[in-house]
């Protein structure tokens, strides 16, 4: 049988979706996932548990495993597992990026250099290390932006207009570099921050398959909430793009150039660029899929001939199954993504506090053009804003036959939400229990 190996963190639901694309191709899935391996197979679904800081291992483990079930592909799902798979591809000799190129996108600092020296535009740039000890950076202008170098969605990204802001800010992403959470990943990229310039613009994120050096596009998608800091929460997503052919083009060309690069060639690549009169920044091209469940915002239809897509729903197909096909070497441009527009809205959080639920779900359902709403936030979940959170409330998924359309709709039913979040009530340890007794 046919089988594809998924790196992913943990299985949920974009695995799950995996799944079932691969039971509609007759391809057996096998899945690698970050999990403590002292557990005996707790998913109940045979993965074969690595540890994502532990590359030699989880590579060698999973090659292994592949020597008794042979692999036919390889994909990862989220930015900590694209290093291992490659090095598993290329183990395996299977066409996948080079780990070089893996390692580069998933390093700010790294992809900055090879961006730099390849005369695409960058803001200036430079690194910096995060240790309590270590001085405090001076920008080289500002608006300037902090990051960590190999975190992401957004996390711990701020913009800075002045000394003042930039002094806290960096305190901010100190802390969080520093946070029990973070260390656990044990990556030591966590030690170095990136300062950069701030470029002003709009922002468009890129889905793509690269075939054999080649970029395929899948969507380009507008951001049309401004992004303008001092966070960088993405919310809306829609494609198609409403600008101008001739920017999507210079787009495409600026991704297809940071792509190559960074090394990347063959796989997933998700970018984000910003555009202004300067010219097309690319922010990032991740070698991995768009996250999650955004994927949903996704399908595609056959191409019969150059001219005619098939619109048959029977024929749809959702980006998991282009995914799993390409891993397995056929050309994605046979597919074409369907004709309605569609978008997702990330539901950001408010503020910090305990998740007590949502109301209006039904309500929010019937507007027009809305597809689906997950509610992924758990009851009493701690709900953490960015920059120091790493999570959304939910996703809400829209269709329609514009792209002014979907993003109308889905403004429309976020609209409709109401989410209960109670204020965070603080964990006492028994010591300060004991205190606050003593000293009423
Ligand atoms: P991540 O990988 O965590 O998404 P990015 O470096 O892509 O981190 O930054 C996240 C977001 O922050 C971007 O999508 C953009 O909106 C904003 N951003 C990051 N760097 C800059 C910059 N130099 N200028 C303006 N906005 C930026």
């Amino acid at each position: 049988m046919t089988r594809v190996l998924v790196l992913a963190a943990t299985t949920g639901y974009q695995t799950r979706s995996f799944g079932e694309a691969a039971e509609r191709l007759g391809v057996e899935l096998v899945f690698a996932t970050d999990r403590c391996h002292l557990i005996e197979d707790p998913w109940q679904d045979a993965a074969i548990p690595i540890r994502f800081h532990d590359e030699d291992a989880s590579v060698a483990a999973i090659v292994e495993a592949a020597a008794r079930r042979r692999i036919d592909g390889v994909l990862a799902v989220g930015d900590r597992p694209t290093v291992i798979a490659a090095r598993v591809a290329q183990a395996l000799g299977l066409p996948f990026h080079s780990p070089e190129a893996a390692a580069v996108a998933r390093h700010k600092e790294l992809t900055r250099e090879r961006l730099r020296d390849a005369g695409l535009p960058v803001p200036w740039f430079f690194p910096v290390a995060v240790s309590p000890e270590s001085p405090d950076p001076v920008p080289l202008s500002y608006p300037c932006v902090v990051k960590p170098v190999a975190l992401s969605g957004s996390r711990g990204v701020m913009r800075a207009d002045d000394p003042a802001a930039f002094a806290i800010a960096f305190e901010r992403l100190r802390a969080l570099l520093r946070s029990p959470e973070v260390r656990a990943e044990r990556n030591e990229a966590h030690a170095t921050a990136l300062v950069e310039g701030f470029i002003p613009g709009r922002e468009y994120a890129v889905e793509a398959l690269l075939h054999q050096g080649v970029l395929h596009v899948l969507a380009i998608f507008d951001k049309p909430e401004p992004l303008d800091g001092p966070f960088f929460e993405e919310t809306i997503y829609v494609t198609p793009s409403s600008s101008p052919a001739d920017l999507q083009d210079r787009i495409i060309e600026a991704v297809s150039a940071a792509a190559t690069a960074i090394g990347l060639s063959h796989g997933p690549v998700h970018a984000e660029c910003r555009v202004n009169d300067e010219g097309v920044f690319v922010l990032e091209v991740a070698a991995r899929p768009i996250g999650g469940l955004c994927a949903r915002a996704l399908n595609f239809s056959a191409i019969r001939s150059p001219q005619s897509a098939i619109r048959d729903p029977q024929s749809a197909i959702r980006l998991e199954e282009l995914l799993l096909r390409h891993a397995l070497g056929e050309d994605p441009g046979a597919w074409r993504r369907e004709r309605d527009a569609s978008g997702v809205m990330m539901i950001p959080i408010p503020r910090r506090g305990a998740f007590r639920g949502v109301a209006g779900v039904d309500a929010a359902r019937t507007v027009p053009g809305v597809d689906d709403i997950r509610i992924t936030a758990k009851p009493d979940q701690l709900l953490v804003p960015l920059p120091e959170g790493a999570s959304y409330l939910g996703f809400i998924f829209a269709r329609a036959s514009s792209g002014s359309a979907v993003e109308q709709a889905l403004r429309a039913a976020h609209a409709r939400l109401t989410f209960a979040i109670d204020p965070e009530v603080p964990v006492l340890t028994p010591a300060q229990i004991h205190y606050n007794l003593q000293h009423g």
